[in-house]
């Protein structure tokens, strides 16, 4: 299977333009960390913003990680605002696995329950908790765990980090080791290296056999003059 970023470019970086004030800004950002402890205890996610700073990444486009099937979308109400779930089937190690992404406090949910997405397709858009408590973002989970609730918050059920660790994954480190390869272009290149490596094998080849030819060639000239010269 194959994972990319949930915002920005498939590298999660490039340029985005603030919608509300039409200024351009570069790049994004992990404002809270995967399992780290801070004031809503412990984070089973991590917190995407836009290098603009404040709301700059309000509306800004939401992408399946990967390819998979709706399996929640709508308002979860405080806190969490909009959230889809998407469930991804995948093979690893000829096993079977499982595993859900969760974006939250998003504005606008752009997938139905059940809808299969691709990876890539716009879901949805980054927003704020209904509350307007933080600045927009996205919170982005990933779960091994499928029978967690939507909105289901580990610190608020005595789970600690290794609980954590256990039942959700890193996103960063899941992204960069299932990472897509960047463009057709790494076929081609594989290509390339495959093709001069043959030219270059058969050039040595070559280059052997002629020195092995002036070099018999040689020595039978050599010893025919010294016979018979
Ligand atoms: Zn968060």
């Amino acid at each position: 299977m194959h994972v990319d970023p949930a915002v920005g470019d498939a590298d999660g970086k490039g340029w985005y333009t603030d919608l509300a004030t039409g200024k351009r800004y570069n790049g994004w950002y992990i404002a809270t960390n995967f399992a780290e402890q801070y004031s809503l205890g412990i984070h089973p996610a991590e917190d995407w913003n836009g290098n603009g700073g404040g709301n700059t990444d309000l509306g800004q486009d939401v992408h399946a990680v990967a390819n998979g099937k709706v399996v929640y979308a709508a308002d979860a109400g405080r806190l969490w605002g909009n959230i889809v779930i998407i469930e991804h089937t995948f093979y690893e190690n000829q096993e079977r696995k499982e595993i859900r992404s969760l974006y939250a406090h998003l504005h606008e949910i752009k997938v139905r329950k059940g809808d299969d997405v691709a990876r890539r397709q716009i879901i949805a858009t980054v927003g704020q908790d209904p509350d307007k408590l933080y600045n927009a973002h996205l919170h982005l989970e990933l779960r091994w765990d499928k029978s967690l609730t939507p909105t289901y918050w580990p610190s608020s059920n005595g789970k600690d980090q290794a609980w954590v660790r256990e039942h959700y994954t890193s996103p960063t480190d899941f992204i960069k080791a299932h990472q897509t390869p960047k463009g057709l272009w790494r076929l081609e290149y594989a290509w390339a290296l495959v093709l001069t490596k043959r030219v270059i094998h058969r050039c040595i080849k070559l280059c052997v056999s002629l020195i092995k030819y002036f070099f018999v060639r040689g020595s039978v000239q050599f010893m025919y003059s010294r016979i018979y010269g």
